[in-house]
This record gives structure tokens, sequence and C-alpha cells, in this order.
């Protein structure tokens, strides 16, 4: 990551404050040494003979690269404590960083056809984040796979249906989206729905506009991960700024997925400038080379936003969090105090959760 160009007192402001980051794939913050060495433990087969070389596979070129060591990495995973060793780095990692709210995509059917089950490694996160101490407030998502709907779409739905998590906050949809209109997907956000979970999906990252609108028009999605591509349609960024749904940004991984070709060319401030609400976060740090603070850091370095335009889109990931209210309100006075504390000034008028 490079972090040439911020001030000193600019990038310790950056660490001291707390944080909200909600978009954010738990299998995705396994860094590729805590991989190998579950990979070594589990005697699991990688598509490659050394950590050095695992590393290289991080630096991926394209998303179908991603998606396959992802896949490869969710099949190492086959003991309760590989589970519980990836939560604990999680929480390290919001610790490090002060990241005091944090909403976690998790797949459990990709565990579920890997022969762990995913009802087990649901349980064995949640009970690993409940008993963490000193970490986040922690909502989860649980994403239906798009690559697998036929058979992820239903077990999803059904899990959710079936189980009373105190975590699980709503419905999401990862996996790879050329080929796979999200329309498609509605029966299944339709029955969480009904079981009381909200809906929230990726769209509009590998696959354009009509993307979101269908999230948003079809899923019921009350936030868009990603979303950037809804810059190429006027009416689907006004759709979005009407809604008031929020997209989850993340620059780092859109520059490596070259859904944007430069960071410079990255729509963000576009989106800010269309009344879109919009949120900072990493998506899969490790995969990515990043970090929260390193995203910030981005944004102030390479699109010219301000402390106060950052504190903005961080206060963005509590009012439109999918955690109760009375847990956000907390959070949120946590949050303004901290701001009175560093004098960052907050408009008296904007929405508060
Ligand atoms: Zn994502």
């Amino acid at each position: 990551m490079d972090r040439r160009g911020i001030a000193e007192e600019t990038r310790a402001l950056i660490a001291r404050l707390p944080k909200a980051e909600v978009h954010l794939h738990l299998e995705g913050t396994i860094s590729p040494e805590t991989l190998w060495a579950i990979a070594q433990a589990n005697h699991a087969r990688l598509p490659v003979g050394s950590l050095e070389e695992l590393r290289g596979l991080y630096r991926f070129e394209s998303f179908d690269g991603f998606v396959e060591l992802w896949l490869a990495m969710c099949s190492c995973l086959r003991r309760p404590q590989d589970y519980e060793r990836m939560v604990d780095g999680f929480v390290s990692e919001c610790v490090r960083q002060n990241i005091r709210y944090a909403e976690l995509h998790f797949t459990p059917f990709n565990h579920e056809r890997f022969g762990f089950g995913g009802r087990r490694a649901l349980q064995i996160v949640t009970e690993r984040l409940l008993s963490a101490s000193g970490g986040p407030e922690v909502r989860l998502i649980l994403d239906i796979p798009s690559e697998s709907a036929d058979v992820s779409g239903p077990y999803t739905a059904g899990l959710l249906e079936e189980e009373h998590n105190p975590l699980v906050a709503a419905i999401g949809l990862g996996g790879p989206e050329q080929g796979f209109p999200r329309r498609a997907f509605a029966p299944w956000f339709e029955r969480a729905r009904r079981a009381g979970y909200r809906a929230v999906a990726h769209a509009g990252e590998t696959a354009g506009p009509e993307h979101v609108r269908e999230a948003v028009v079809d899923l019921g999605a009350v936030r868009i991960q990603h979303g950037v591509r809804a810059v190429e349609d006027p009416d689907v960024l006004k759709l979005l700024a009407e809604r008031r749904v929020c997209c989850d940004v993340t620059l780092s991984s859109n520059v490596c997925l070259k859904v944007v070709p430069s960071i410079a060319a990255h729509p963000l401030r576009r989106m800010m400038e269309a009344g879109v609400p919009v949120t900072l976060s990493t998506d899969d740090p490790p995969f990515f080379g990043t970090d929260l603070l390193g995203e910030w850091e981005l944004a102030l370095r390479s699109l010219g936003l301000g402390i106060g335009e950052l504190w903005d889109l961080n206060l963005n990931g509590l009012r439109h969090a999918l955690a109760e209210t009375a847990v956000i309100r907390r959070l949120f006075k946590e949050f303004e105090a901290a701001a009175r504390r560093e004098g960052i000034t907050v408009d008296p008028e904007a929405e508060k959760p």
C-alpha cells in the first residue's frame, strides 16, 4: 500500500477516529500467512506449492482468478479452530484500526459445499464474535453465491427462515455478476424479507447499471455493495439518491479487479455529487493489499476528499446500518463525541439515525 503524501498528523487522526466498515467478507479477511498455516495443518491442497507462491496468487489479475482463489481458500477450512482463527484475525484488525462497527458478509453455502457444514460454520463464527472482547459491534449478512444459485438460493433462504441467530441481520448476494441478472434471485430475497430480514446485494461492480436497478427494484436492497457502475446511467443514480439507497464503495478492490482503469478515474465523487449516500470499505483487505486506514488515505490523496467528507461517509455506515436502532444510536453518540474532541465539524442538519 502506497502511503506517501499523507501528513503524519492526518494519518494519526485517521487511526484514532472510531470507524464503521460495512462491506467486508469474513472469508476475505484471511491473510496468505494464515491460509498457508491452515492448509498445512489440514493437509489441504492449494493450487500453489509454497507461501511465496500463495502470496503471488493474492495478486490475481481478474475476477475469475479471485473467485478461484476464494473457493480454494474455503475448501481449506476444515476444523472449528480454523473458523475461530479467522474470526480472531478479523477482530484484531478491527481493534488495531479502531473499527467500532462492522457488517460482515458470510457465505454459509460455501462451507456446506466443501463439507464442513454451513450452519456449523455460522454457529462457530457467531460464538467467537460474541465472546471476543474489545472488538467492534458486528452484524452478519448471509450471502447467496450467484454461481450456484439453484442450490445456494433455497439453502440460504431456508437457513435464514430456520435460524435464530442474534447477529444475522440481512440476506446478501455475492459471487460473479456477469451472466447472473439480479432479478433472478428475487424468490429467495422475498423469502428472506418475509422472514424479517433486510436485503442488500452486490451489484454494479463487474456488470452495468441495470444490475443496480434490479437489486433495488426486484430484490428490495436497502444498500448496494459497490454500485459504482450506476454512474453509467443518470436514471439509476437518481433512483439511488431518491430512495436513499447507500452504496458501499471499495476503492482498492475496484482498481485491483479492473472495475475502474485507475484510482484517478474512480467515480466515488460523482456518486456523492449525485446525492447518492456512500460508505468506504475494503471488501477483502489482504486480497487487495489494503486496510480501512489505507482506503481513507487513498480517498484523501488520490480523490481529493477532505477529512470532513470522509467523516460523513463514515457516519453513513451508521445511518444506513443494519443493526437495531438502539445499538446504532449508542455508536452514533460515541462517534459524535470523537468528532467534537478532534474538532471535526459536522453539518447540524445532516441525517441522524
Ligand atoms: Zn464484496
